[in-house]
């Protein structure tokens, strides 16, 4: 089974967001590109002259530059605040810009000879997990004046909280923003694809933060019908056998088949060693446009129950219907996704 990433539908999703929304996006790729193969998803990122991505880790950053060919231009911002140990990789790699978390942050970063061109600021809105808290602005604000500070940005984030809420938060963003001056920073930038669906164009933004909106889904409330999914994990079947002239299917025995009421059984390569995890027995796979069900998942191979319809070498889709199988799983889109491992191999469509 191989991951295979559609070009055509990734690229309408980020166009179809800029043109909507009149905005700038910063496409989010952490969680290897929730699931999608982060390598791939850049490529497909500078090939199309999209020239920044978000990631959560430094580790995140390293793998990328390490591995892909990045351009000096193109800048991978780091949600997380780096610590004084890695920095010597900041200095070194002029694509990655840092955030500051804290005062301490900054001061460690300004410290250690990064250029403010190459820092962030998060602020906290109130939700205590990351960012600059509200009283601390003053500081920040004098140490911006006596040294005279441009940042490569400013923002922050909204989770999912109710509307009302959410639009005290925007309101005390924006006055943060011109509190710190406005003309300080490239880059301003509040919304996750939840925000984008419920505040739209912000005035004040530049840049929009989605991760699941370009990969074509959503989770609940923030339905966007134009977008297109991205992800489609295929393969083919590569056995069928009669389950009369087995004894054993792996660990079924044959009086839990003949229970099951299974005939044929068609074997497929992925397995919960793939991340595929064994809660999706039970749930369908398509095969020929027609769904059928997922009987066994052991480490390496999936078992499924079959028709004489079905052939060896016809294709399998797994994953085929992304919002049955998160009300199957009773998880969310971007869990079951990123967890896929890196042993399935991503390839363009
Ligand atoms: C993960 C993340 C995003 C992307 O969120 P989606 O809900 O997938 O659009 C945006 N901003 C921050 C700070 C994040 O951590």
């Amino acid at each position: 089974m191989k991951i295979l990433i559609s070009e055509e539908n990734f690229i309408h999703n980020i166009s179809f967001l800029k043109k909507k929304y009149n905005k700038n996006i910063l496409p989010v790729i952490k969680a290897n590109a929730y699931g999608h193969g982060s390598e791939i998803i850049v490529k497909l990122l500078i090939k199309n002259k999209i020239n920044q991505c978000v990631v959560a880790r430094i580790s995140e950053a390293m793998e990328l530059l390490e591995s892909t060919g990045i351009p000096k231009d193109f800048q991978i911002i780091i949600l997380e605040t780096v610590e004084k140990k890695d920095l010597k990789e900041v200095l070194k790699y002029p694509q990655l810009i840092v955030t500051a978390n804290s005062e301490k942050d900054l001061l460690n970063f300004l410290d250690s000879g990064i250029d403010s061109q190459k820092i962030q600021l998060k602020i906290d809105l109130g939700f205590g997990r990351n960012g600059i808290v509200l009283d601390d602005i003053p500081k920040i604000k004098k140490i911006i004046l006596e040294r005279n500070l441009k940042f490569s940005g400013i923002f922050s984030h909204l989770f999912s909280v109710e509307y009302s809420k959410g639009i005290e938060f925007i309101k005390i963003f924006e006055n943060i923003l011109n509190e710190l001056g406005r003309e300080n920073f490239q880059m301003v930038h509040l919304q996750n694809s939840l925000a984008i669906s419920n505040y739209g164009s912000l005035p004040f933004v530049t840049h929009l933060r989605p991760g699941m909106f370009i990969y074509g889904f959503f989770e609940d409330g923030a339905y966007e019908e134009n977008l297109k999914k991205v992800f489609f994990l295929e393969g083919e079947i590569l056995n069928i056998k009669n389950v009369e002239n087995l004894e054993y299917l792996a660990y079924l025995s044959k009086e839990e088949m003949k229970n099951k009421n299974l005939k044929k059984i068609a074997f497929i390569k992925i397995g919960y060693g793939d991340g595929f995890l064994k809660l999706n027995e039970g749930d369908t796979v398509l095969i020929n446009k027609k769904p059928y069900k997922i009987v066994l998942i052991t480490m390496d191979n999936t078992f499924i129950d079959v028709d004489d319809k079905v052939k060896i070498g016809d294709e399998v889709e797994i994953y085929w219907d992304l919002y049955s199988s998160k009300k199957w799983l009773n998880m969310n889109i971007c869990e079951y996704l990123p967890i896929l491992s890196k042993r399935i191999l991503r390839e363009l469509k």
